[in-house]
């Protein structure tokens, strides 16, 4: 095993490779406090990618509902409980990755290979709600709910240190240099499933009728227009950005650039299970009103100061106009500025590619429509 440097962690860890980045690398950011469950997404990724034979089951972007959702069935359960306990100190984490919990005799990491029936429910635990009932008449009196659940939508990660990469006996899995997507050499391939065991995100997928693993691409094509993947432009909830993030070991995060500005800089949006050690590339703005230790443990030890972040975020105009900026154009923002309450975003040429206020002014319509001869029950 290499050491590689993990900024996730804070430390150095094992790795079957040795380190290597790529020149860009994508990542998105999820606002989970947006997302509605409406599956749009995972419909977009189905029609574009993966409606053939054979793939029926796949869903390369998924939204599970948290506490009890999981696609594969208790996926993070599964590597957790292999990975076992773990703290963090002064944001470096004392504990063992997938790579440093295997056995080094046999195995490169431990993982999970999921039985057909676990692929059964993409929608296991929908809506249902964590910490018990509600009390009838009760209602709730905290910032944190006792009872709760939200949404949480998932695609590849495009991982720093890729599980799947590592774990495949073919080298059929590589990292593209040019924007860090991990893609399936599908000529390469041979259906052994190591990737489906090792990404503890469950996120490979065995198609049984070609024998081959498939996973999402990031919609490469698109990027390389720079435009942005079919899951974020056609979100309803507008909580997807999508952009590339400065890798801190290779450089100086940019406060111009709306993925540095939410990760690194204001550090409100988080890997999910960073503790896993693949250094995922698509980060998280925690629900707020989620108990702390679930949160600790899915996002890492920076979660409270992020909800804190985000809750001031009506006070905080940068902050405000960039979350605002979120789904207003079909191109990559790479830059953004916000001025006197507009929100500006520039794509990769610098040209202006969305203008929005952080908040829209009012339009008084009268309550009777005289072209139409209707009455509004809703003027404003
Ligand atoms: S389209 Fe957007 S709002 Fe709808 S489920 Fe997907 S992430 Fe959530
Ligand atoms: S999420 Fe899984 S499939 Fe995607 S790059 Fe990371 S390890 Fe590979």
């Amino acid at each position: 095993m290499a050491k590689v440097f993990n900024w996730q962690l804070g430390r150095e860890m094992n790795y079957p490779y040795k380190d290597a980045r790529p020149k860009k690398q994508v990542a998105w950011v999820f606002d989970t406090n947006k997302c509605i469950a409406c599956q749009t997404c995972s419909i977009a990724c189905k029609t574009t990618w993966s409606s053939g034979r054979g793939q029926e089951y796949m869903f390369w972007n998924n939204v599970e509902t948290k506490p009890y959702g999981g696609y594969p069935k208790a996926w993070d359960l599964n590597v957790l409980n292999k990975i076992g306990p773990g703290t963090w100190k002064d944001g470096i984490y004392d504990g063992k990755t997938i790579f440093e919990a295997a056995d080094q005799r046999n195995e490169k990491m431990v993982g999970y290979r999921p039985g057909d029936e676990e692929w059964n429910h993409p929608n296991i635990g929908e809506d249902v709600i964590g910490g018990g009932e509600m009390p009838q008449g009760a209602h709730i009196e905290s910032d944190t709910h006792p009872m709760w659940f939200f949404y949480m939508p998932r695609i590849c990660n495009h991982c720093t240190h890729p599980a799947c990469l590592a774990a495949c006996p073919r080298k059929a899995i590589y990292k593209r240099e040019e924007d860090g997507i991990v893609l399936i050499d599908q000529s390469r391939c041979r259906g052994y499933r190591e990737c489906v065991k090792g990404c503890p995100y469950g996120k490979p997928m065995f198609r049984a009728n070609h024998e081959v693993s498939e996973k999402c691409i990031g919609c490469y094509p698109k990027i390389e227009q720079g435009k942005q993947t079919q899951c974020v432009e056609q979100c309803i909830g507008k909580i997807r950005g999508q952009g590339f993030v400065t890798d801190p070991k290779k450089g100086k995060p940019d406060p111009s650039n709306p993925i540095d500005y939410l990760v690194h800089i204001r550090k409100i949006a988080l890997p999910l299970y960073p503790q896993f050690g693949t250094g995922p590339n698509v980060y998280y703005i925690p629900p707020i009103h989620v108990p702390a230790d679930y949160l600790h443990q899915a996002f890492g030890p920076g979660v409270q100061d992020a909800i804190d972040a985000y809750r001031a975020a009506p006070e905080d105009d940068t902050l405000a106009g960039l979350l605002q900026l979120f789904g207003s154009a079909p191109d990559i923002m790479e830059t953004f500025k916000v001025k006197k309450k507009i929100a500006y975003g520039y794509n990769g040429k610098g040209k202006k590619v969305a203008e929005v206020p952080i908040t829209e002014p009012p339009q008084l319509r009268k309550a009777y429509d005289k072209k139409r001869d209707v009455y509004r029950l809703d003027v404003t």
